[in-house]
């Protein structure tokens, strides 16, 4: 069921950039088989990236010309990997029948100790074999192509990719394919668009001037995270809304408040106000939507002379928020 295959080296954050617009979600499982590296098989860990091992003893394999101390690169059926009940990934405590069938922690519990299998009980029996080769059993994060470079438990890679902040991101401009990190794209925005950055404080009014036309305005918080400022130009008016740019869409934990008013001279001055609760976070891919709350402008607020609009624009952690009371 072993093959031997080359040892695949992350790339590095340089490498990302153009690609087709379609990179595999973290969590896609393409097939059964997957790369996978075994390192020493200490009981509480393994390998430390890249320089594990080191002892140069027995057991190592030559890939693609290229031999690595103390590891092996080959392929595997992952299904060894999962449980054989739940089908989720085995992480110790890994606990074994009488006659040796391994079930995961989760599912001992719930099979009221007879292994489904063989009918025999399960009892306290741990198979530490097994644990340690799953605690050896690493692989780098599949998004080492946007500069992560992260090496993982196979048991451990799903929860990470899903939390991992170098999943790529896109660029919303029409007819560009750029996929990268969010540092990355900022750096793309910037340099490739030319697109100003306004910093901005959280919990602080910022004053902003939009030109009538501009679809998007950058703005980039003390922490570094990337908001979008839609705007959406229609006859009744433009239509504004703020989207945070990040790899994980639960990710923000902002709200936002926009207001503008008319320059009025004298009696009847125009305002107009949004909150959104809880500003989207999306990674872009698929484009750009304007969000469910939007501050719409009308076309009298703008200024004629610069063709500008100008918005007050409040972005407020919403930890910050509920402490206050
Ligand atoms: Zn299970
Ligand atoms: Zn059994
Ligand atoms: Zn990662
Ligand atoms: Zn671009």
């Amino acid at each position: 069921m072993l093959h031997l295959s080359e040892r695949g080296s992350p790339q590095t954050a340089e490498q990302e950039g153009y690609k087709n617009k379609t990179p595999p979600p973290p969590s896609e499982k393409p097939s059964q088989e997957r790369r996978v590296r075994i390192g020493e098989a200490t009981a509480g860990g393994g390998l430390q990236d890249g320089k594990g091992g080191g002892g140069g003893g027995g057991g190592e394999l030559v890939a693609a010309g290229r031999r690595v101390d103390g590891e092996i690169s080959f392929k595997m059926d992952s299904r060894v990997l999962d449980c054989s009940i739940c089908f989720e990934p085995l992480k110790p405590p890994i606990y074994q029948c009488e006659v040796g069938h391994a079930v995961c922690f989760r599912c001992r519990g719930k099979l009221c100790n007879t292994c489904p299998s063989c009918s025999r009980a399960i009892g306290h029996c741990r198979c530490f074999a097994l644990e340690q080769m799953v605690n050896a059993i690493k692989m780098p994060c599949s998004n080492a192509n946007y500069g992560c470079d992260k090496i993982i438990a196979y048991y451990q890679k799903e929860t990470h990719e899903n939390a991992c902040m170098y999943a790529p991101c896109f660029c919303p401009e029409d007819g560009c394919s750029f996929i990268g990190s969010t540092g990355s794209l900022l750096n793309h925005f910037v340099t490739e668009h030319k697109w100003s950055q306004t910093n901005f404080h959280y919990n602080k009014a910022l004053k902003i001037s939009v030109k009538r036309h501009s679809r998007f305005t950058l703005l980039v918080g003390e922490d570094m995270s990337m908001f979008l400022l839609l705007n959406i130009f229609a006859h009744i008016g433009n239509a504004l809304s703020l989207l945070c740019i990040r790899p994980n869409e639960s990710g923000s934990s902002v709200s936002s408040k926009m207001s503008a008013v008319q320059r009025a001279e004298g009696d009847k001055g125009r305002y107009v106000f949004q909150m959104d609760p809880h500003v989207a976070s999306s990674s872009l891919n698929g484009g750009v939507q304007l969000g469910r709350f939007f501050l719409l402008v009308p076309p009298d607020l703008v200024d004629e002379s610069t063709d500008e609009l100008t918005v007050n624009i409040r972005i407020d952690t919403i930890e910050s928020a509920s402490s206050d009371h």
